[in-house]
Parts: C-alpha cells; sequence; structure tokens
C-alpha cells in the first residue's frame, strides 16, 4: 500500500497551473539542471530536461544543419521573484491587458514548475515574451515530434477560452509519457485532460493506451483529507524497493526504462493523483 501525504497532490509532471490553481510546491534547486549547453541559466526539471535533449538529438539526426543553431532556449525555470519581475516589467512597458494575456501571475505561472519553456527560431532580434516559433519548417518539425517525448504546445490557439491565456506557439510544457501523445490525440488542453483523467479511476477502471509493444494503464485517485492509500500490490516485486525507499521519488521515468514495468504517480495540483503504470 502506498500512502501519500495530502500536499503531494501538488507535486508531478501532471499538475495545473493556472488562473485558477497557482503552484503550491517547491522546486528544489537540485532537481533543476540546464538545458542547453550554450545557454547554462535555462534551467527545467531533470527528466524533462533530458527528454527535451533526447528530442533535439533526434532531430539532429534528420537535419543537415545544427538544431541549436536553429532552435534556441528564450525562457525555462522561474523563480516566483523572477516571474513579479517579468510581470511588472510588461506591465510598465506594455500595459495591463497586454500583460494579463501573456504574462501569467506570480504563481500561476507554469515556468515556476521547472516543467515549461519558452523557444524561438534563431534570429537576430528575439522577443522575450512573444518569441517567433513559426507553424512551418524546422519549428514545425520540431512541433510534431514533441508528443512523443512527453512535450504539448500549451497554449494553442483554439484553446485560448479554457486556457484563458492567449495563443503561443513558443511554450512548451512537460507533461511525460504517454499523457502528451493522449491529449494530443484527443484533441485536450491540460484543463480538460485533468477532469477526463477522472472517469478512470485506479486500478480497476483504469484507462489502456497502447503503443507499439507497451501497455500504458492510467487511472485517477481522488485524495482523502489526509493520506491517501493506494493499492499497488498487483504489481508485485517491483513495488518493494519504491515502498523502501518511500521519502522523496514517487516518480520513475517511464520513457527511460524500456524494458521494465514502470510506474508513475503525479499529483493533479487540483484534487488527486494521476497513476501511470507501464509495460
Ligand atoms: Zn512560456
Amino acid at each position: 500500500m502506498r500512502k501519500l501525504e495530502k500536499n503531494r497532490v501538488f507535486e508531478g509532471n501532471l499538475i495545473l497551473v493556472n488562473q485558477n490553481y497557482p503552484l503550491r510546491c517547491t522546486i528544489a534547486a537540485k532537481n533543476l539542471c540546464p538545458v542547453f549547453e550554450n545557454q547554462s541559466q535555462i534551467l527545467m526539471q531533470q527528466e524533462c530536461a533530458g527528454m527535451l535533449d533526447k528530442l533535439f538529438q533526434e532531430l539532429n539526426w534528420s537535419i543537415s544543419e545544427e538544431i541549436y543553431q536553429l532552435i534556441v532556449g528564450v525562457s525555462g525555470y522561474r523563480t516566483k521573484s523572477e516571474q513579479e519581475e517579468i510581470f511588472d516589467d510588461s506591465l510598465k512597458e506594455n500595459g495591463r491587458a497586454f500583460t494579463e494575456k501573456y504574462v501569467a501571475f506570480p504563481d500561476h505561472s507554469e515556468h515556476q514548475t521547472g516543467l515549461a519553456i519558452d523557444l524561438a527560431e534563431n534570429r537576430e532580434e528575439i522577443d522575450f515574451i512573444r518569441p517567433q516559433f513559426p507553424y512551418q519548417g524546422i519549428c514545425q518539425k520540431f512541433r510534431e515530434k514533441i508528443a512523443d517525448f512527453g512535450f504539448i504546445e500549451r497554449y494553442p490557439k483554439e484553446k485560448q477560452d479554457i486556457t484563458k491565456i492567449g495563443a503561443e506557439p513558443w511554450h512548451f510544457r512537460y507533461v511525460g509519457v504517454p499523457h502528451a501523445e493522449i491529449m494530443k490525440r484527443y484533441g485536450m488542453a491540460l484543463e480538460e485532460y485533468i477532469v477526463w483523467l477522472k472517469q478512470f479511476s485506479f486500478p480497476d477502471h483504469s484507462f489502456i493506451w497502447r503503443k507499439g509493444d507497451r501497455e500504458f494503464k492510467i487511472g485517477y485517485v481522488e485524495a482523502e483529507e489526509t493520506l491517501t492509500k493506494i493499492d499497488l500490490s498487483e504489481y508485485g516485486k517491483q513495488m518493494q524497493g519504491m515502498e523502501e525507499r518511500a521519502g522523496e521519488i514517487i516518480s520513475y521515468n517511464l520513457a527511460e526504462c524500456k524494458e521494465l514495468p514502470n510506474i508513475q504517480i503525479s499529483g493533479n495540483n487540483v484534487d488527486g493523483f494521476v497513476i501511470t503504470y507501464a509495460q
């Protein structure tokens, strides 16, 4: 039996951070690392930085130019005070309407999660708030591959009413494998996906997703007032080590470990947990 404290709801790859749901966990500095060799100031959480690196490497194989010359990072992880500064600067420079459309309030920005990044097509002039990342050429090639590596385009134009954020073709969010693919297939924004998942209660009514010879079982568990108990007994031996380690590690990288059955638990930052089991 896995016991999760209430505040675990606010951690994990699937946390929904938006106007209604502020970030409520602290991202430890030791979990952050640079995404690009030549841009050490752009940080993301380790797992997602690793996946982004893999995605770039795969793209690099398929093109004749060096990918890092074509696409550059603009902004990754931000502290709360950095977000405040960006928000205040934009208010002064661009006014309230523009700022509220494109810059999130402090604690409501995905950039504070360490799971989001703004990217730009490499040009002489790069706009910090609204970088160019067109739906063509290398940027589009990148966009077409992101779901395989657990990323989504978080603020597409057609979801503005749901996300309450203007179209941001440059902003990408890590949600993990295979969630990004499912969201893409069914055309769901993260707001919609979090609600949709709640119909699949874990373990008996989990959603089954197949990819090649792998099967993923995804289910939801509502958080209890204090401790939420999640019965993982059917996953047998592989869970024992995890139970013993208890403490910090609740997340395993499903994509890293193709040969092993694997399990991942993420809070949704709203009211419960999403369990992802891969075999
Ligand atoms: Zn962004």
